[in-house]
């Protein structure tokens, strides 16, 4: 099985991509579970049809005997949907919310191999700023990671301290990145200057997802495109998107860069005169 954790800058992205492809991977017959890993609990609601009910956090302060059925719910293409959930607010820290859920899923079978998952995303891990954040790489709970970035400045900002981060703790685990993503915002030169990115940070840039107001209108709907129009342009590209993850074999230890490097590459694009 292969363990995915998905990073990006807040609101890059990361759980409409996550669960688009997802989506994409169940209509080439994988069997895949999502773990949300974000407070606001929203990186299965796509999959699920609204937003997951039981959270293994609340679960877990509420119930003495908890059984995986509790919080783990059969999601469209018979995707497993699971959402930690955050701490009670002002106490505790998430990061360590989502390795005490990541347990609790080790203890009660949920990665066994009777269950047959072929992958496990971890989506809403924020950008890696903080020691908890970074807790489930830290504890080899992902093998690889994909970043979700975008053509704005902030988004490969984030992309670089993430790296900064995976680049830590590759040297002394089995974490790796596979790729960047990029999710459209229709700025100015935005492949040329992530697929430079790329190169600068020793990986690839695995996919330009374009923006879409179908991803809109399916998220309406409480849908992935691939359930709401599966015959459009849109969900093609979230079917070459999980084609191009499931085939992927480029796996590297980035080499993150100083912010000075990263101005001066965004120089090269963006000084007009
Ligand atoms: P994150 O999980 O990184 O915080 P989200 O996945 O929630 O970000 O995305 C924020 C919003 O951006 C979503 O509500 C979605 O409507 C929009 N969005 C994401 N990707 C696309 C896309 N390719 N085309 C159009 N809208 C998109
Ligand atoms: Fe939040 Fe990170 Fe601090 Fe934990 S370490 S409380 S996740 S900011
Ligand atoms: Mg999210």
């Amino acid at each position: 099985m292969r363990k995915i954790a998905i990073y990006g800058k807040g609101g890059v992205g990361k759980s409409t991509t996550t669960q688009n492809t997802v989506a994409g991977l169940v209509d080439m017959g994988r069997k895949v579970m999502v773990v949300g890993c974000d407070s606001k609990a929203d990186s299965t609601r796509l999959l699920l049809g609204g937003l997951h009910q039981k959270i293994v956090l609340d679960t877990l302060r509420k119930e003495e005997d908890v059984n995986l059925e509790d919080f783990r719910k059969e999601g469209w293409g018979k995707t497993l949907c699971v959402e930690s959930g955050g701490p009670e607010p002002g106490v505790g820290c998430t990061g360590r919310g989502v390795l005490t859920s990541i347990g609790l899923l080790e203890q009660l079978g949920a990665y066994d191999e009777e269950v047959r998952l072929d992958y496990t995303f971890y989506d809403g891990l924020g950008n890696v700023v903080c020691g908890g954040f970074v807790m489930p790489i830290r504890e080899g709970k992902a093998q690889e990671v994909y970043i979700i970035t975008s053509g704005e400045i902030m988004a490969m900002y984030a992309t670089n301290n993430i790296c900064r981060s995976i680049q830590k703790y590759a040297s002394i685990g089995s974490i790796r990145l596979g790729g960047l993503i990029c999710n459209s915002r229709n700025v100015d030169q935005q492949d040329n200057v992530i697929q430079a990115l790329a190169e600068q940070l020793g990986t690839q840039m695995i996919y330009s997802m374009p923006r879409n107001n179908m991803v809109q209108r399916a998220e309406f709907y409480s849908k992935t495109v691939i359930a709401y129009a599966p015959e459009c342009q849109q969900a093609q590209h979230y079917r070459n998107l999980a084609k191009a993850i499931d085939q992927n074999t480029n796996f590297v230890i980035p080499k993150s860069m100083s912010n000075d490097q990263l101005e001066k590459l965004l120089a090269k694009f963006w000084l007009f005169d």
